[in-house]
């Protein structure tokens, strides 16, 4: 994976014509932290677990990303999605710089209690080179607002109230309304954009959604309620299709009374990984990274891809949705809704001062739009795709921003 985000940076450092020595600079995380986690667990045996925290760059704030809980956590992986979530904030505009971080652990095997004691344990190792003006971190693969609210608690002990410490937090914690839906809601903004610049509206077209979590659940039931219809989703469990749009609201009752989407009847089964070639206008692989690639890119039916998912597709996918002229709204514009709101959780904080559900929503689509707009343009103006633009402009951010701090670099521009 840190392949793959490191060859878009490439391609994108090309075009900005930097030198060697300027990309390494920029690709090298500032900081990267590794410790060891050893808990007793219920039995009274120790349990150890490895947990890092990448700290990619914050020349444009303090560092923001998510927290990992999956047996597949490493610093590799971890320093991918960190550089990722440099470029995300940048091409979102907010004032956050990028980090990624996680304990190789599978909390399906974890009680309760061994996981608030390996969160705590990890909390203690970190919380130096966390907090409010320091490093933000936020939900991902299998951590929640619940986990957020005992980092919270955990870094408070030593250092004071500090609700800023994390986003994704509960509500009841001083998490913020909208933070759930977010990304679904930046994904379905970004779409009604791409979905512009073809002349199109949502009432026009077919969707195929992969993942029915998070970012699926709530990017479908959003673009369904602009007139889109949602004509195939698959998860872990299978998939389920039907022409005419599938009930949303009813699926998703069903995905949480039963798990996942297979045996919903309103709808035809499939075997889920066709989800990728299916005959729909709009693909939103919003699962798993590296499910676009070589091998099904020249099947791909859809003339618009949304990256909902962190990284599903792989550059050789890239470059065949290119030549085709199949475009992709690249995962660092298509899903920051969810770390705009999470920006909007930490203004809140460090306000201590709530908005209102209706004041998120309109700040988000303002964001949202404002960010398509601008990667649009470079687009346009260099002649490259939407991911490349992407690219182009948050690297001129976050270099011009680093520039604005270092003392005579009269060796490079941005
Ligand atoms: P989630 O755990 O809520 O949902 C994941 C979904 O993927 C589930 O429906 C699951 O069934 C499905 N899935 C798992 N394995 C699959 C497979 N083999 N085939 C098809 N589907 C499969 O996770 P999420 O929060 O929705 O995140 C999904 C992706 O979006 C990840 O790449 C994540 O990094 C990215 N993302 C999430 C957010 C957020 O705010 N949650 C923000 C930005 C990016």
């Amino acid at each position: 994976m840190l392949a793959d985000s490191h060859y878009y940076f490439h391609k994108a450092a090309d075009i900005l014509e930097l030198s060697d020595k300027v990309r390494d600079i920029l690709v090298t995380p500032f900081r990267t932290v590794k410790v060891e986690i050893v808990i007793e667990d219920d039995q009274g045996a120790l349990r150890h677990f490895l947990g890092y925290r990448v700290q990619h760059n914050k020349s444009r704030g303090p560092m923001k990303g998510g927290l990992r809980y999956h047996p597949a956590v490493d610093e590799d992986h971890a320093t991918a999605l960190a550089n990722l979530m440099t470029w995300k904030t940048a091409v979102v505009d907010i004032p956050f710089g990028g980090a990624k971080g996680g304990i190789n652990c599978d909390p399906s095997q974890l009680s309760e209690r061994e996981l608030h004691a390996v969160t705590q344990r990890f909390v203690e190792q970190i919380k130096e080179v966390i907090g409010p003006t320091l490093d933000i971190p936020a939900p991902d693969i299998n951590t929640n607002a619940k986990v957020m609210g005992w980092i919270m608690d955990e870094y408070s002990k030593f250092n004071g109230f500090s609700p800023g410490v994390v986003t994704g937090k509960p509500l009841d914690l001083f998490g913020s309304p909208g933070r759930e839906e977010a990304t679904g809601r930046g994904v379905m903004y970004t779409l009604d954009e791409a979905l512009k610049d073809q002349g199109k509206s949502f009432a026009d077209v077919t969707v195929a959604v992969q993942g029915f979590g998070n970012v699926g659940s709530n990017a479908a039931r959003l673009i369904a309620e602009q007139g889109a219809r949602i004509v195939a989703v698959a998860d872990h469990t299978g998939g389920v299709s039907k022409d005419d749009g599938l009930d949303v609201a009813a699926l998703t009752a069903w995905v949480k009374a039963n798990g996942g989407v297979a045996g919903f009847s309103d709808a035809e089964a499939f075997e889920g990984s066709e989800i990728a070639t299916w005959n729909a206008d709009v693909l939103i692989p919003a699962a798993l990274d590296g499910v676009l690639t070589k091998d099904n890119a020249g099947d791909v039916k859809a003339s618009i891809v949304v990256e909902g998912a962190n990284g599903p597709t792989t550059p050789e996918a890239a470059e065949i949705f290119h030549d085709r002229g199949i475009v992709v709204v690249p995962d660092i514009l298509a899903n920051a809704g969810g770390v705009t709101v999470s920006y909007f959780e930490w203004v809140q904080n460090i306000q201590q001062f709530r908005w209102e559900e209706d004041r998120i929503t309109a700040e988000l689509e303002k964001v949202m739009r404002r960010a398509y707009a601008a990667v649009r343009s470079v687009a346009h103006e260099r002649k490259v795709d939407l991911r490349t633009a992407a690219f182009v402009l948050a690297i001129q951010r976050v270099g011009r921003a680093a520039l604005a701090r270092w003392h005579a670099l009269d060796e490079v521009s941005f």
